[in-house]
């Protein structure tokens, strides 16, 4: 199975029953020397630095009804803000005074008439700060609306696909929802310019191993420059609220895989792999992530962006505790890079590692 590894860290590539064999691999020695061989390359690539992106957290108004977000449409439990122009600047300036550089806008999927006021947001944003890259996390647009937001001086935009196949797909989502179009979405931004992330969740409801697999092979044919991938933790509102969490321990396992795929590829360590487990973000860092995004939302409204319960919204999680992150970090030889983070600013060209 070592030998497994040590094809994909020189060819980024194995056939897809290998893919397999590695996922469910369970030898802990086999699953320690994968982690360290990402690693390993993960240091060749980045150094000792950990990027750091500040999150603002826009709103959890929603037009999508995805039957695994607390944050849906159909969620009457849940408290509904938006933050206005100056909060969302003012979360910014914050942001920047402690040292981030890179701004990422998450939120439900806003109405149609907002796009106009997203591209303003944007415009300002970038009119400011113009040092700082802005990551959107906006959910599905029109093409013209990538392209508005593009111009106004986003950077990068990060839509997970969820899952790359259409059964599964459609058992997350209602029917007005598809993977096709999420897909087109993804095709779009890619054309357009933006440094594009994807991903999915580890272990949401009637994901099987050869899902995940299709996952996997889809990200290593689309090559996005940056990859989200968190457990799936229930949200009591939601309709998979009894489900079980997502494992930490495959959590870790892919981000190692694609850190030995796309060796320069943007992968955090999420915020819901350090809701599952205490010592996650240090966890996922240590099989390969490398960036980190705490939260620079107002703190009156944290605690109503509920995707899933128990989120951690404190401590080394929000942009307060940087010093406690930098702590964190130093324990594991690694310390906060406050540098933009661009893709194509990595240390090591693309070339290096032949892909
Ligand atoms: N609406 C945008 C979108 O869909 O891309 C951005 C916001 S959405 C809440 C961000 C991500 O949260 C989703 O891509 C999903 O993977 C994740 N998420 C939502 N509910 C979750 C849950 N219960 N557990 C873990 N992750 C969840």
């Amino acid at each position: 199975m070592r030998g497994l590894v040590d094809i994909l860290r020189a060819e980024h590539h194995l056939e897809t029953n290998d893919y397999r064999a590695l996922l469910e691999c369970d030898d802990e020695s086999v699953v320690t020397y994968l982690h360290r061989q990402a690693r390993e390359v993960g240091d060749a690539v980045f150094g000792k630095g950990i990027f750091v992106r500040g999150l603002v957290e826009l709103t959890n108004v929603c037009r999508n009804n995805c039957y695994y977000c607390g944050i849906r449409k159909s969620n009457t439990a849940v408290e509904r803000y938006m933050l206005t122009t100056e909060q969302v600047l003012q979360s910014c300036q914050q942001g920047y005074e402690v040292g981030f550089r890179t701004f990422v806008l998450q939120g439900g999927e806003l109405p149609r008439d907002k796009a106009q006021w997203l591209v303003e947001l944007v415009s300002m944003i970038r009119q400011r700060w113009s040092d700082c890259a802005i990551t959107l996390s906006l959910g599905e647009w029109p093409r013209d609306v990538y392209e508005a937001l593009l111009k106004a001086g986003a950077n990068r935009y990060l839509l997970r696909h969820e899952s790359h196949n259409a059964e599964h797909y459609a058992k997350l989502h209602p029917a007005e929802m598809s993977l096709s179009n999420r897909l087109l979405c993804l095709t779009w931004l890619k054309e357009l310019g933006y440094q594009v992330g994807t991903g999915i969740m580890v272990g949401s409801p009637w994901q099987s191993l050869d899902n995940i697999v299709e996952d996997i092979e889809f990200i290593e044919q689309f090559k996005p420059e940056m990859i989200g991938l968190g457990p799936f933790v229930p949200q009591h509102d939601t309709p998979f609220g009894k489900y079980a969490n997502g494992s930490a321990e495959l959590t870790c396992k892919l981000y190692s895989i694609f850190r030995l795929m796309l060796p320069n590829a943007l992968i955090p360590s999420t915020t819901s792999l350090n809701t599952i487990d205490t010592n996650g973000r240090v966890k996922g860092i240590m099989a390969g992530a490398n960036v980190v995004m705490p939260n620079l939302s107002p703190v009156s409204v944290r605690g109503n962006y509920t995707l899933y319960d128990g989120k951690a919204i404190t401590n080394a999680e929000a942009a307060e505790g940087v010093a406690q992150l930098e702590t964190q970090l130093a324990t594991i030889g690694y310390h906060i890079d406050w540098g933009r983070g661009d893709y194509n600013q990595c240390a090591i060209p693309n070339a290096q590692f032949g892909n």
